[in-house]
């Protein structure tokens, strides 16, 4: 890429008064006593021209505090922007401020510490807020919202992290988490489940950093506008503002993150066994949902093998604190949940030493991508040099609610607070106000 033709821009530089830097926290909303922490803004759209088939973001006046900051990419050194109708550049510790009115792809591009955007060098830290219909696109990827710029530590790479008002975000998750043709009240309540889980994550973890949330499934997917249509969009309006609280350790309630998984194998289970410690535990609960709903190629898995020099390979480069068992020798089950789910795994050095990783720690080192190994309710044994996986079923972490059985229920008629009440059972549902407004 080199400096697009593009850049026939309306250049406009003057001098800014400190801008207050990026300090759309949602976590704000947890520290808030009181559920009714109102943010609502009626943001009218009357007589808004379409543009192509995207409909405008109507919440982008919608307070900070019910914003979610999303990692689109890590580390590129460049990339193209375009928006439909032009955007403002602004550093963010002030001084340039521009305004970008053509359409078209603009070059962004990493230089001394500096970001430049077409011609123009703005700073370390930038971000493009598109104009009507506020959204943009990235390597080829359209997203509602802003745009944000961070030079990385290293000095060696761009961060790009998605601002968007928490109810656009969700248009490209629920699209992402689940098949849009799937019965509205599944889709429903993983929009609850979304929402929530948003808002906790990024309470939890994203102090001291520029992002609540990355956009794959290690968090929750995200896809911006490819994931959106009108049956997730409803689904997405209909539960506007709904979340789920539940009492945390002290007894008071608290905006909890609501794991979920593609299929819970049978029975989902108790999050304290699959993620240690937390603030809520999630209980598990027999399903028989996922399994009558699910293909079976979908549900049932296996096998699988690994060799033993592989396992061991892979859990010592992950895990710098295994060094002192030399090298892995033998794998045991130590814990196991409902069903027999692996929830602890036993090492035995070469040197005889022990150690133990988290069943779905022990998972996802083996298979980052999750897809061969679906899930931690599996036979597992050692024979040999041969680590095999035998009548694997269900397809993720097994915590929370489960995708297929949420479909079960829906078309068993259960409506989406029924289904919500079923996996997470001893929340219940609050409203905040959020501004998505039709
Ligand atoms: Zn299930």
């Amino acid at each position: 890429m080199g400096l697009s033709a593009s850049a026939q821009l309306v250049w406009a530089i003057k001098q800014m008064k400190r801008l207050k830097a990026a300090s759309s926290t949602p976590g704000l909303l947890l520290s808030l006593r009181g559920w009714v922490y109102a943010a609502a803004v009626a943001l009218a759209v009357s007589g808004c021209p379409r543009r192509d088939t995207v409909e405008p973001t109507v919440d982008i006046d919608s307070p900070p505090e019910t914003w979610v900051r999303v990692l689109l990419f890590g580390n590129l050194s460049e990339y193209a922007v375009s928006t439909p109708a032009g955007f403002t550049v602004e550093a963010l510790a002030g001084g340039v401020t521009a305004d970008f009115s053509e359409t078209g792809s603009v070059h962004i591009r990493l230089q001394d510490g500096r970001i430049y955007v077409g011609r123009h060098r703005i700073g370390p830290a930038v971000v493009l807020r598109p104009k009507e219909p506020y959204y943009f696109e990235l390597e080829e990827m359209g997203f509602r919202g802003h745009l944000y710029l961070h030079v990385n530590a290293g000095n060696d790479g761009i961060q790009a992290v998605n601002h968007v008002p928490l109810e656009s975000y969700l248009l490209g998750v629920v699209g992402a988490e689940m098949y849009s043709y799937w019965e509205p009240e599944a889709l429903k309540a993983q929009a609850v489940a979304a929402r929530t889980y948003s808002l906790a994550i990024g309470h939890r973890f994203g102090r001291g950093r520029h992002w609540d949330m990355t956009r794959t499934q290690a968090n929750q997917v995200y896809k911006g506008l490819e994931a959106e249509n009108s049956r997730i969009r409803q689904a997405v309006l209909d539960t506007a503002g709904q979340l789920l609280i539940a009492p945390g350790r002290d007894g008071r309630e608290v905006i909890f993150p609501t794991y979920y998984s593609s299929s819970c194998g049978g029975h989902t289970e108790n999050s304290r066994r699959v993620f240690g410690p937390d603030w809520v535990n999630l209980p598990g609960v027999r399903c028989s949902w996922c399994e009558q709903t699910a293909r079976r190629g979908d549900f049932y898995w296996g096998p699988q093998a690994y060799s033993m020099a592989e396992v061991s390979q892979r859990l010592m480069r992950r895990y710098a604190s295994l060094a002192s068992l030399e090298r892995i020798e033998a794998i045991e089950i130590r814990q196991t949940g409902y069903e027999q789910r692996i929830t602890q795994v036993g090492l035995t050095g070469v040197n005889g030493r022990q150690d133990h990783v988290r069943g779905e720690d022990f998972r996802l080192t083996l298979d980052p991508t999750g897809r061969r190994l679906r899930s931690t309710l599996v036979e597992l044994s050692q024979t040999n040099e041969t680590v095999r996986f035998t009548d694997g079923r269900g397809f993720g972490h097994g915590v929370g609610l489960c995708q297929y059985g949420a479909q079960g229920l829906a078309r068993d008629g259960r409506t989406w607070a029924e289904v919500l009440a079923f996996y997470y059972p001893q929340a219940r549902l609050v409203r905040i106000e959020t501004a998505m407004v039709e």
